[in-house]
């Protein structure tokens, strides 16, 4: 039993308990409590002041990528074991960053799956991670980028055309262990040769895949960039909209309606902006995120202030965003108008709703397993303060100690 004491607590309920203690007995958080009176026996962990709040959750990376300025290069020349050990490394970092729950939406081979089965059974350590396997593309769609069949088969994604085909590979990911199933409703940043703006998956496709995914109790995700787009998803009966550059109104109506997600993933254009070709990122990804970024802040912050729910999400792997820096996200939402309480709260309980995990996570309470994160200082006046996470506890285990 481990009691931690000497504490702020921002519990991921919207509260801040000053002077608190957590009791944690074996996985789980047995007590959390104002300190004084009668204490059980156990290992007494002094934090020094410092600042608990609940593990955090990345709703959005890539765990095959690390920021290399030119990706599709990279797995073109890249075995997939090489990539999967990557991914073993990079799941880790986000880990040691306070990020004790991820998401990983869209990689190769199915190696998020396999990397999650060895995290779960012991082989290696690593964060709670929920996957989507592949994504779902149509033909020459955002996840339909080489021209040689042999070398998408083992992919980034699946690549089905009509309902009936989208249907069965959203049966195929389900089987194969996905969490949530990821589709692509438009073009990207990141693909040559389509434009954000652009549908791709129609919403009848999307719709198979969603009633596949909901049948089983899963979740359904689309990555949704132009408005039609969007709206196609949404429709569609979409969990979660993933970047959504342009939302307009009717859009934002349409997700508080519905209670659907909003996962920005606002670092990802941040870092292609700040390094661009310079570093060796792709001309048409330069581009386009020139050409989009003002308009994603605008349409984030106007969603925030509808109130469309939030998730935080990085998008990691692309371009200079890199595991464990996955806490900019975080910084970049506080820039742009959104309140350090609601940033934590998109980071943790707002993300173990989408997740579908708020039952287990997302919250430090009585019950819950023991995710635990502290830093040095008070990150509602400083928010930069997440990116230098102290302590990690994950399921009651200690990962990161405080020196
Ligand atoms: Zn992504």
């Amino acid at each position: 039993m481990y009691i931690l004491n000497h504490m702020n607590l921002i519990d991921g309920n919207g509260n801040v308990l000053e002077d608190a203690v957590i009791i944690v007995e074996g996985k789980k958080i047995q007590d959390v409590k104002k300190n004084g009176g009668h204490l059980p026996e156990g290992e007494i962990i002094d934090m020094g002041g410092y600042t608990m709040l609940p593990g955090m959750i990345d709703a959005h990376l890539h765990l095959g990528g690390n920021g290399e300025p030119n990706r599709e290069f990279q797995m073109l020349k890249e075995l997939l074991p090489t990539t999967t050990l990557k991914a073993y490394v990079n799941a880790r970092s986000d880990l040691m960053a306070g990020f004790t729950t991820v998401r990983s939406m869209g990689d190769r081979g199915f190696l998020d799956i396999a990397l999650k089965q060895a995290i779960e059974s012991g082989l290696v350590e690593g964060p709670r991670m929920k996957v989507s396997g592949q994504a779902i593309s149509m033909t020459g769609g955002h996840g339909d980028r080489w021209l040689a069949p042999e070398v998408s088969t083992n992919g980034y994604s699946a690549i089905a055309d009509g309902p009936d085909e989208v249907r069965k590979a959203a049966r195929y990911q389900l089987k194969m262990g996905a969490d949530v199933v990821k589709m692509m409703a438009t073009g990207g940043v990141m693909s040559e040769g389509d434009e954000p703006g652009s549908p791709q998956l129609t919403e009848e496709e999307m719709r198979a895949a969603v009633e596949e995914a909901h049948k089983v109790g899963k979740k359904a995700a689309a990555h949704a960039q132009g408005t039609e787009g969007i709206k196609n998803a949404i429709r569609a009966g979409i969990d979660s909209i993933e970047h959504g550059i342009f939302l307009d109104d009717e859009a934002i109506e349409m997700m508080k309606e519905k209670g659907v997600f909003l996962v920005a993933t606002l670092v990802a254009p941040y870092n292609i902006k700040k390094y661009g070709r310079e570093a060796g990122i792709p001309e048409h990804a330069v581009r386009k995120t020139e050409e989009i970024i003002g308009y994603h802040m605008d349409s984030f912050s106007r969603a925030y202030k509808a109130g469309v729910k939030i998730a935080m999400g990085t998008d990691a792997a692309t371009p200079f965003n890199r595991h464990g820096e996955n806490a900019q996200e975080l910084v970049l939402m506080v820039e742009n108008g959104v309140k350090p309480m609601d940033a934590i709260m998109a980071a943790t309980k707002w993300g173990s709703q989408l997740l579908g995990v708020e039952k287990i996570v997302g919250t430090v309470e009585a019950g819950k397993e023991a995710d635990l994160i502290a830093v040095n200082g008070d990150p509602l006046k400083d928010i930069s303060l997440l990116k230098d996470v102290k302590f990690v506890m994950k399921a009651g285990k200690i990962y990161k100690g405080l020196r």
